[in-house]
């Protein structure tokens, strides 16, 4: 541990740099999916990770880590949970995948439209950007319609045609927000500011939309609740216009409430993404919603869409071993944990320029001093003194995300004692952060 005042203990993260430099020349940016590199906080190299066990991270060089990022919100149940390794476990020795039915994943379906009213019927799939990918798909197919309306800062996975950001002018087409997306793929998204409700007014009026497609509790620009009645005037949006809502609860899905954030605000979606917890740390993700939309889907309907892993075993029985766990009382539990860490870092920024955000299992503070209700906000942050923090805190033994834009993930395996231990490391990475 770190002495008081000292900025930095200086891990020996020696293997971590030797592994990178190995993997940079093979794998872009040696890593397999950008934000893990650690780039945005100023580190030359990612820690590379040996296992983990609860709410521990132990890398290569067996430093040993408080993780808050929890595989970016898959592991509720924190890592190698007994009951899911005994499930996988058990799953894997009957044979690890059939491309045939096998009875669990209706298993599943029971357990996942038993905790989300708006779900009827859903369709799984390996990863959440297949899952939204078919999601915008069928609404499009359902209603004739061409146009989905995103939100600046939401993300729904790389999708080529969300993948876009705010044209020039107040709800205009989209743009490519990356090499290799067409300006033809962009032009079909519609991207307003979260919480805007002028420019969903404008929108609306402008766009024959398919679908409103939303993040209900934004986690992607870092937390940003709706504002009250926000969720609300999308689903009467939806409806006067004749615009399915898509939720996207990949994030939110199972973890703020056992029905997700359409439990927790009461507002029910057409459709519902899910992932994330959903697989219990497997890859594992669904749709689902109203019968008659997912009725069109192949081989019931003429709408395409397919996997080889789909409704994998081994996915499918870590995510039912997973949602057992979260009864009323883990929910309970999780929400106490959260209000504990949030409390703590409030204390520990002081009065400092820190807000933070946070919602059940999830957490984010914010280098600002206004409070940050949309992507703007979120990009006004001090992303730099963001950076400081977290690189601060990883010298301390504290793993957090590698980017203002990441919620910190709360699991039922973290306690008391390792959010004391966080919040003593935060008050130093906040001097070390801000008073430099
Ligand atoms: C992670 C995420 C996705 C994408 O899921 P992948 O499994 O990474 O493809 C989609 N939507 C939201 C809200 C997410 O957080």
């Amino acid at each position: 541990m770190s002495t008081p005042g000292s900025k930095t203990s200086g891990l020996d993260t020696r293997t971590s740099e030797v592994l990178y430099s190995r993997a940079a020349g093979l794998i872009p940016g040696g890593v397999n999916s950008p934000v893990r590199a650690m780039r945005s906080i100023g580190r030359d190299y990612p820690i590379f990770v040996e296992r983990g066990a609860g709410f521990e991270l132990i890398d290569v060089d067996g430093n040993r880590y408080i993780d808050w990022v929890c595989s970016w919100g898959p592991l509720i149940l924190g890592h190698a949970h007994p009951d899911v390794i005994a499930a996988v476990t058990a799953a894997a020795e009957r044979g690890t995948s059939f491309g045939a039915p096998t009875p669990a994943e209706t298993e599943l379906a029971i357990v996942v439209a038993d905790r989300v009213g708006s779900v009827e019927m859903m369709r799984m799939t390996s990863s959440g950007t297949e899952a939204t990918m078919s999601a915008v798909r069928l609404a499009r197919a359902a209603t004739g319609r061409a146009a989905v309306l995103k939100f600046a800062g939401a993300y729904h996975g790389h999708v080529d045609g969300l993948l876009a950001e705010a044209g020039s002018g107040l709800a205009t087409a989209g743009s490519p927000a990356s090499p290799g997306v067409t300006e033809a793929q962009a032009a079909d998204t519609i991207v307003i500011a979260w919480n805007d409700r002028a420019a969903l007014e404008a929108a609306v009026e402008r766009h024959e939309l398919a679908a409103i497609l939303a993040e209900p509790l934004p986690a992607n620009m870092g937390l940003v609740e709706p504002e009250p009645g926000f969720l609300e005037l999308l689903r009467r949006t939806a409806d006067e216009h004749g615009a399915l809502l898509i939720l996207d609860e990949v994030i939110s899905g199972f973890r703020v409430a056992r029905g997700g954030a359409q439990e927790l605000y009461g507002v029910e979606a057409d459709l519902t993404i899910m992932g994330k917890v959903l697989g219990g740390g497997l890859p594992a993700a669904a749709y689902g919603g109203r019968r008659d939309l997912l009725s069109l889907i192949a081989p019931a309907g003429d709408v395409y869409q397919a996997g080889t892993l789909s409704g994998n075993p081994l996915a499918v029985v870590a995510g039912l071993a997973t949602l057992a766990r979260l009864d009323e009382r883990a929910y309970r539990r999780l929400a106490e944990l959260t209000v504990t860490l949030a409390d703590g870092l409030r204390a520990a920024a002081g009065d400092r320029p820190v807000r933070v955000a946070s919602a059940p299992g999830l957490v984010t503070p914010f280098f600002s001093a206004e409070p940050v209700r949309d992507f703007a906000g979120g990009t006004a942050c001090d992303l730099a003194a963001y950076a400081r923090f977290a690189r601060a805190l990883l010298d301390r033994g504290i793993y957090p995300p590698a980017s203002q834009f990441e919620a910190w993930f709360v699991s039922l395996a973290h306690d008391e004692a390792a959010i004391e231990r966080t919040c003593e490391a935060a008050a130093e990475a906040f001097a070390a952060a801000l008073e430099e």
